[in-house]
C-alpha cells in the first residue's frame, strides 16, 4: 500500500486535535509522520490550512557560521547577528495554529464535550 492511499484530510484533524498543546511552531515532517501522509502532500496541506487561516508561517533560519538560530514571519537572507548570506539549506519552513483556530477549536472542543455529557445524563433517565 503506497503513502497515497492515505488520505491528506488527516492533517485537517491532526491540527484541529492538536490545535490545543502545539504552543511551539512545527514541522510539516511531524506532521507527515504521524499521519502518515507524505510529506509533499502534508507541506502542501499545511500551506492550504495557512490560506484558510488556521496555521501561519514561521520560518526558521539557522547560521552554519555563527550557528545561531531565530524564526520569523518572513525569511531572512542573512545572518542578523554575523551578516553570513543564507542559502535555502539553511531556512526551515515551520507552522503554528492561529490564535483565532485555537480558539475556535476549544470551544467548538467543549461544546461537544457539554453536548456529549448532556445525553449521557439523558440516557442515564434525566
Ligand atoms: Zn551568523
Amino acid at each position: 500500500m503506497g503513502s497515497e492511499a492515505v488520505p491528506v484530510w488527516l492533517v485537517d484533524l491532526w491540527v484541529e486535535d492538536n490545535a490545543g498543546c502545539l504552543k511551539e511552531p512545527f514541522s510539516p515532517a511531524v506532521v507527515a509522520c504521524e499521519t502518515g501522509v507524505d510529506l509533499g502532500r502534508a507541506l502542501r496541506r499545511c500551506l492550504e490550512l495557512v490560506l484558510d487561516g488556521r496555521l501561519e508561517l514561521v520560518w526558521e533560519m539557522f547560521c552554519p557560521a555563527c550557528f545561531c538560530k531565530w524564526r520569523k514571519a518572513g525569511p531572512d537572507i542573512s545572518c542578523p547577528s554575523c551578516g553570513k548570506v543564507l542559502s535555502f539549506h539553511d531556512v526551515y519552513l515551520l507552522f503554528s495554529v492561529t490564535p483565532e483556530y485555537r480558539k475556535h477549536v476549544a470551544e467548538h472542543r467543549s461544546k461537544r464535550i457539554v453536548f456529549s455529557y448532556s445525553r449521557t445524563l439523558r440516557r442515564a433517565g434525566k
